[in-house]
């Protein structure tokens, strides 16, 4: 039977070694509280339940907590076990040491079995997500580890279930926290119960090796120690035997027995600084051989979980190997304590647990290490709540995004429970479909085969995007016809709203160009269906063809106006397309192209192109009045930028128009320069004006504006010919 004073005792020297500045006083009042609360309870080995919770502190107050975690170690059955309330905690002892009872409170109550391998780590993220300030966990795992210490008593069933569950939770949770000790600890603990055969061959060889073991360490250990200290290296050298829960470990993943398995003792070498630690890397590597291929450094590259440390394994006298660990004083504190021993350095600062939250998130961030991301992942979604974790009747763990409603439990399971579903029930009550789901809630969806399927309004009330994707599945399928009636209506009520007139849907332009701009439509009812069933909203899709629309009808008023505007020649602009007819459209791969009578442009001459309605693209010369109100912002998606190819051998018509002084001979004359410059007419005609005036409209083909020119000014040359300029048919 253990005593109050032996436990008061051992907490206390805990308290003065690891938190001197801690009040005592106050200290003193919990532990006086929690013992009339607990004073009709016995622990299972008849011992008075207050040695419970004080041992409990003491590994809070070992681990290196602050003063408020020691007050809800030893406050952290209260609520629970006894009659004293949140209230009663807050008033006495404030409102964080309130919170972390209750939040110890919240996990004990919760149920955290499940039998699925594969939900293990559903099962750690819940328990951490309940948790909401990380030393409700740690308190959490001090309070199992005396559980665990006191196995004994309880009866071999809640020993193997409390074993299991430590094994799956408890542990993995130290080691992620860097809890090196306790992780230890709980698995040799846990071991001891869960194979008891084993466990058991392994100790008892252990013990009855045991003045073999301790020689040989003694051995390693002075040969080390003398090295250092003649080096002057500061040094705590020590050897153990690695945990049996490691050994067993080893053995099965060897297959072998423990009298085969060399690599069970470990070796410790603490020193000052980190130079230190590589000096006696060199050291140790020049006593012992070392292992190839067994160095790790964990300094420069720290795990995960912020252990440090150098390792390497060395062949020792005797041909033995064994593993050596170099660390400094603070990466000892760390890698025993983990999370935990990072509280010594913000004590005092005040920070809340907010802040505590950030603050270990971003010393998880500052470890840069593959499965850190994943590690860090985990911790801010425990950290920051945005998931829910809920069970099955049957005990299986669905995770949610936080806020998540029966709804989307429902569509979770399956779509069919989903679409069925006309209730549901939460811990076996009854429950509205829009209940917020809490942690380790037991859902239950009522499903019924006459059920209608979804309402509309579930799109609104879920959280899961798979929820809503399967309800809108439903919607798009079941119900097509009411679906295109409701998504005429919000449409066309957006049209409305945005201005634009409902009867340039029927316009057949207007529908070819909105629907190719709406590529997943093939039609406007398919489109209404859409905004039905809620795969897009009306005002989305009015906002997609709105230009569409408002340009077409632009386009179709202006053309009957003034059909030529057009935005400034930019051709370094112009991408390299597919030419045809010698033109390169800007965008547009292939059309037709045609140029335009009004201006007859030939390469050379800068151009600019006009989508006709049904004839491609008509070029002008970008000198043509008819494509001088090309920069009108009503136009100005009408016409595109174009450019000559570069290698163009095909001819082009061109037309000149030649103003002379009346005289015979002078069609002949021109005819005559034609010829010589073997350019092929196409007509050729005079005109007689009034004043002895005449002009000749020549049309042919020239390859360029080069040509073109060459030819004008042989043109110019034959007398009576005073003028010239490019074709105006
Ligand atoms: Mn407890």
């Amino acid at each position: 039977m253990e005593t109050f004073e032996e436990h008061y005792g051992a907490m206390k020297q805990a308290i003065e070694t690891h938190m001197p500045s801690a009040d005592m006083a106050l200290i003193d009042q919990a532990v006086d509280y929690a013992n009339v609360k607990h004073q009709y309870q016995k622990r299972k080995d008849g011992s008075p339940y207050i040695i419970h919770p004080l041992a409990v502190a003491q590994v809070v107050a070992e681990m290196g907590l602050d003063q408020d975690a020691v007050l809800g170690a030893l406050l952290h059955d209260c609520i629970e076990d006894t009659d004293a309330s949140h209230e009663d905690i807050e008033r006495l002892f404030g409102s964080t040491v309130a919170q972390l009872v209750e939040g110890v409170t919240k996990l004990t109550r919760a149920n955290f079995s499940t039998s699925e391998q594969a939900q293990m780590e559903n099962l750690r993220k819940m328990f951490m997500a309940m948790s909401k300030d990380i030393r409700v966990v740690l308190i959490k795992i001090a309070d199992r580890l005396h559980n665990m210490r006191t196995m004994q008593y309880q009866t071999p069933a809640k020993q193997i279930s409390k074993c299991q569950e430590t094994m799956d939770i408890y542990a993995p949770l130290a080691h992620r926290l860097g809890m090196q000790r306790i992780k230890w600890e709980l698995e040799d603990l846990s071991m001891k119960y869960l194979v008891p055969r084993e466990y058991e061959e392994i100790t008892s060889y252990l013990d009855a090796h045991k003045d073999q073991d301790e020689t040989f360490m003694r051995t390693i250990q002075s040969k080390i120690t003398q090295r250092l200290t003649s080096m002057g290296i500061r040094n705590t050298t020590y050897g153990r035997i690695k945990h049996v829960y490691s050994i067993y470990r080893k053995m099965q993943s060897q297959g072998k027995s423990i009298k085969e398995l060399y690599d069970i003792y470990a070796f410790r070498v603490i020193v000052d600084s980190i130079p230190d630690c590589y000096n006696v890397l060199g050291h140790v590597h020049d006593l012992f051989n070392p292992v190839p291929g067994r160095f790790k450094d964990y300094i420069s590259t720290p795990k995960p979980n912020m252990y440090q440390s150098l390792h390497t394994t060395v062949i020792g006298t005797q041909g033995i190997p064994f593993e050596i660990q170099i660390r400094t004083w603070e990466m000892h504190e760390t890698a025993e304590y983990g999370i935990a021993a990072h509280w010594k350095y913000k004590q005092g600062s005040g920070a809340g647990s907010e802040k505590d939250f950030e603050w270990v998130r971003r010393l998880l961030e500052s470890q840069q290490d593959s499965d850190t991301e994943e590690f860090v992942q985990s911790m801010k979604i425990d950290m920051f709540d945005d998931e829910v974790f809920v069970y099955t009747p049957k005990g299986r763990i669905v995770s949610l995004p936080a806020d998540s409603t029966p709804i989307d439990f429902a569509y979770a399971i399956h779509s069919g429970v989903g679409n069925a579903m006309i209730g549901a029930k939460i811990n076996n009550r009854i429950a509205n479909i829009d209940t917020k789901l809490k942690n380790g809630d037991i859902v239950e969806i009522l499903t019924s085969k006459s059920a209608k399927g979804p309402s509309r309004d579930w799109l609104t009330i879920c959280k899961s995007n798979q929820a809503r994707t399967k309800i809108k599945q439903w919607f798009k399928k079941e119900k097509r016809e009411e679906n295109i009636v409701h998504g005429r209506a919000a449409f066309e009520a957006e049209m409305k709203r945005e201005g634009l007139a409902i009867s340039a849907l029927d316009d057949p332009e207007v529908e070819t160009q909105v629907l190719k701009k709406l590529s997943s439509f093939d039609s406007w009812d398919d489109m209404y269906a859409a905004i039905g069933y809620g795969g897009l909203t009306a005002s989305k899709a009015v906002g997609r063809v709105r230009d569409t629309i408002i340009r077409i009808q632009k386009a179709q008023n202006a053309e009957r106006q003034n059909p030529l505007r057009m935005r400034p020649d930019d051709e370094t602009a112009l991408r390299n397309r597919h030419a045809v007819s010698g033109v390169i459209v800007e965008d547009i791969d292939s059309c037709m192209i045609k140029f335009a009578k009004c201006c007859t442009p030939v390469p050379g001459d800068a151009i600019v192109g006009f989508i006709t309605k049904g004839y491609g693209v008509s070029v002008h010369r970008a000198d043509c009045p008819n494509a001088a109100n090309r920069n009108d912002p009503r136009q100005a998606a009408r016409w595109v930028r174009v450019r000559w190819a570069a290698e163009e051998a095909q001819p082009f018509d061109t037309t000149l128009e030649l103003d002379c002084i009346t005289r015979d001979g002078l069609l002949l004359d021109v005819a005559t320069v034609m010829t010589t410059s073997r350019v092929r007419v196409k007509e050729l005609y005079g005109k007689d004006l009034p004043g002895g005036r005449s002009t000749f409209t020549v049309r042919f083909e020239v390859r360029d504006v080069a040509e073109l020119e060459t030819i004008r000014k042989k043109l110019l040359n034959i007398r009576d010919v005073i003028g010239s300029r490019r074709g105006q048919n």
